[in-house]
């Protein structure tokens, strides 16, 4: 049990940003009588850090609009003491002090706590390659690597760059630097881009940095690098070589752990500080929120480090509750994201097919590939989504689609349905705005539902791309497209009956085989799978289609492979 207190609280932040000042504005908000002070080892606090690459972009072309906050106005509004550039050193959790460090003018002291608040982010990799001690190579994690960034490219003028990793760090640099006029390569060590998300739902990222004439180089790493007159050399792992005026390295982030380390605290199996519900570390008096701590994965229920925005700010919110007795508990997080990849945005929410099958989870898939909004009403585009959902009882385990619209409110619907611990049944009944400019009257949700149902209640057997590559002699392809549509290419093997013949070429079929039947997206083949099983074949549909199993094939500059 913690001891009464009888003054004034004083409760203390590390770290000014996302967390850290959403803990002391709930903070004051709770109390009017509190001191609360920030410290913050940068200039600035609460500044926008998922803006900087927009604002290197030029797309934010207002610095000061990634402010949100200043100091100033911190103090004003809610009555907040902030230090910047002051650095907290250590904590000794026994004399609830900090030992703080101005940077301006390097004077130490030792400041009280009642409460103790660690949100102090987390740190960029930089991954041990030789010469990455260069200034022209640069991670982006505040404004301060965004200024640096930007002179470079503003003084410099540097004709081509190399991004070294393809999460969305990476993406969103890419896109930026494009955005500039600089030309970029874009290495990634393993075989896909936006490593959290499933293979072939990247695939279409692809094709949109190639169409922006991004050398994409997946499956290739930085091994060293060395000063130029006008800039570095890199050496890469396939034996090539590249010149570049600059090098941003978006290879991940590792959670601030430190202090928390050295002062003692619990720390969890993936190296962030360990927290409770309440957002409360091994020490009582100490909460930790952000990007520092390990958190419960929502689906999973597996200890994880999922560095979001949304996150930060809730569990900032809540250990401010927290110290004020009000009874806030954080649910696990959801690893809802999405990414702007040029004319493209992916999004993802719950678990990937990957991370299930890697926890040994049983889980069921489809995908449907519906527009955006009603295919007659102008603007429509195409969109990729994939469902996981547990086979037994039809639970939304998790989500994953990509396009160039509409993207975010699936996702964002998606999560909900995650949340409320909904079914694919659920889905089917899902009541969402629909007029022609904005969804279709069967919205992609419900398409989604419906195909999952389908396979649930038997009216469908799925077959998916990656079991194609293995048939038996016992199974025969079928593609029920258009002559015209499979001129465009087929599944190698595959014959072709289109679904407007097939009941009256049924005599051609075997019998003795069971039917693998694809189409362009998975609606024909699950028409076809109905009238072929009702007349006693054995068929099962290829979930997406001719389109997933494209997504499938390695990805190769040429096109799939
Ligand atoms: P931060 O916001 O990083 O704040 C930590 C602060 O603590 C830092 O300012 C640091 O200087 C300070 N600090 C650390 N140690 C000390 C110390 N010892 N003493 C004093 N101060 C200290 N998330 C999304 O959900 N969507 C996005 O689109 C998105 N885009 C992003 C784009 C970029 C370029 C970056 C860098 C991040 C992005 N994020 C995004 C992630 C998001 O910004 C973080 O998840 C969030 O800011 C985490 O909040 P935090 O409070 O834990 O850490």
């Amino acid at each position: 049990m913690t001891q009464p207190i009888n003054h004034p609280i004083h409760i203390v932040i590390v770290g000014g940003v996302a967390g850290g000042a959403s803990a002391a504005a709930r903070a004051r908000r709770l109390s009017e009588t509190a001191r609360i002070t920030i410290f913050e080892r940068g200039e600035h606090i609460s500044f926008a850090n998922c803006g900087l690459p927009y604002h290197i972009a030029g797309t934010i072309s207002d610095r000061g609009k990634l402010l949100v906050q200043t100091p100033e106005a911190m103090r004003r509004r809610f009555g907040i003491d902030v230090r910047t550039q002051t650095e907290v050193l250590a904590i000794d959790p026994a004399a609830r002090t900090v030992r703080v460090r101005s940077r301006v003018d390097g004077a130490e002291q030792s400041v009280s706590y009642d409460y103790l608040v660690l949100s102090p982010g987390a740190e960029p990799v930089r991954p041990p390659i030789p010469g990455a001690d260069h200034p022209l190579v640069r991670t982006l994690r505040n404004m301060a690597d965004m200024d640096a960034i930007k002179a470079i490219i503003d003084e410099h003028r540097p004709e081509r760059a190399i991004v070294v990793g393809g999460g969305y760090i990476g993406l969103e640099m890419t896109e930026a630097l494009v955005q500039r006029g600089v030309s970029v390569s874009l290495l990634v060590r393993g075989p896909q881009l936006m490593g959290h998300a499933d293979p072939e739902m990247t695939e279409p990222l692809n094709a949109e940095l190639l169409r922006h004439r991004v050398d994409l180089r997946l499956g290739t790493s930085l091994q060293q690098l060395t000063p130029e007159p006008q800039g570095l050399r890199a050496f890469l792992s396939d034996g090539s070589e590249i010149k570049a005026g600059l090098v941003i390295l978006a290879t991940g982030v590792r959670p601030e752990a430190t202090l928390a380390r050295e002062a003692g605290l619990a720390i969890g199996e993936r190296g962030g500080i360990s927290v409770d519900e309440a957002m409360r570390t091994s020490d009582p008096r100490i909460f930790a929120v952000g990007d520092a701590v390990e958190v419960i994965d929502y689906v999973g229920g597996q200890p994880a480090l999922i560095p979001l925005a949304g996150p930060a700010n809730r569990q900032g919110r809540i250990a401010a509750d927290n110290i004020f007795g009000r009874d806030s508990r954080y649910d696990r997080t959801q690893g809802t994201a999405i990414c702007k990849v040029f004319d493209l945005a992916i999004g993802m929410t719950g678990q990937s097919e990957k991370a299930l099958r890697r926890a040994g989870r049983a889980c069921e898939k489809i995908y449907v590939h519906p527009a955006s909004h009603a295919g007659y009403y102008p603007g429509a585009h195409p969109l990729s989504l994939k469902l996981l959902f547990d086979p037994a009882d039809g639970r939304i385990l998790g989500a994953q689609a990509v396009g160039a619209d509409g993207i975010d409110k699936r996702i964002d619907v998606l999560a909900v349905a995650i949340r409320a611990g909904m079914t694919v049944f659920d889905l089917e009944e899902l009541e969402l705005a629909y007029a022609p400019p904005y969804g279709s009257a069967r919205d992609p949700i419900n398409q989604a539902g419906f195909a999952a149902a389908n396979v649930l209640r038997g009216d469908v057997s799925l077959a998916h791309a990656d079991q194609l590559d293995t048939l038996s002699d016992q199974e025969l392809l079928l593609d029920v497209r258009s002559p015209a549509e499979c001129t465009g290419g087929m599944i190698p093997g595959s014959i072709n009956i289109p679904l407007d013949q097939l009941r009256d070429r049924l005599e051609e079929i075997p019998r003795d085989r069971e039917l693998i039947v694809s189409c362009q997206v998975g609606l024909r083949g699950y028409l076809a799978c109905r009238i072929l099983s009702q007349h006693g074949f054995a068929c099962r549909n290829l979930s997406g289609g001719y389109k997933t199993w494209l997504q499938t094939r390695p990805f190769t500059l040429a096109g799939p492979a």
